[in-house]
């Protein structure tokens, strides 16, 4: 990695080997004072789980995210989760078993946000299910696009900048959109 003398570049530490992370992850890196605190942790129902399996989520963002599933299914939609909170050693985890089976550094930084970047550690980002780019392409994006902001959630990743572009992962930030003349007529 090349680095710019202008640039305060961030390293980080993982399976015994410093990296130093692009520029697009710069200031990105989560403070300790938003990382979800383990017991405040509460599961969303399985049956919005990809896998069936148990999804956490912090409880103001879980109640919140119910909120919105709610109001999706009254317009006859589904929502599908594929992963919620993740903690910033299972984030580790990840990397270095991509690392272990020879994954090259600039493809997993792609993909995957470094340990201590992802908004996941905070318990209040969600990935909705399929984590590509077909998600565009269903109508619960759409609907989201439309109306989450009014439940305070929003698409964190939408400038494309580098790998920073994706649509199927959104955070609740608790702040409502203010709702404009336009959207509701
Ligand atoms: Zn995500």
């Amino acid at each position: 990695m090349i680095s710019s003398p202008l640039l305060c570049a961030d390293t980080i530490y993982v399976c015994d080997t410093l990296f130093e992370l692009p520029v697009y992850w710069a200031e990105s890196r989560i403070p300790d004072s938003i990382l979800a605190d383990i017991s405040e942790l509460a599961p969303l129902p399985p049956k919005y789980s990809v896998h069936g399996g148990r999804i956490y989520l912090l409880r103001p963002a879980r109640d919140a995210f119910l909120e919105i599933a709610k109001a999706a299914e009254a317009a006859g939609l589904e929502f599908v989760i594929e992963s919620g909170y993740r903690s910033i050693e299972k984030q580790e985890e990840i990397w270095c078993t991509l690392l272990g089976i020879g994954v090259p550094f600039e493809s997993i930084i792609k993909g995957t946000a470094p340990p201590g970047y992802s908004e996941h550690h905070t318990g209040r980002a969600v990935d909705f299910y399929p984590t590509t780019g077909d998600f565009v392409g269903t109508r619960e994006y759409w609907w989201l696009k439309r109306n989450a902001g009014k439940y305070g959630w929003r698409q964190s990743y939408t400038t494309g900048e580098g790998v920073r572009k994706e649509p199927w992962h959104w955070y609740f930030e608790d702040i409502k959109e203010i709702i404009t003349i336009s959207d509701s007529i």
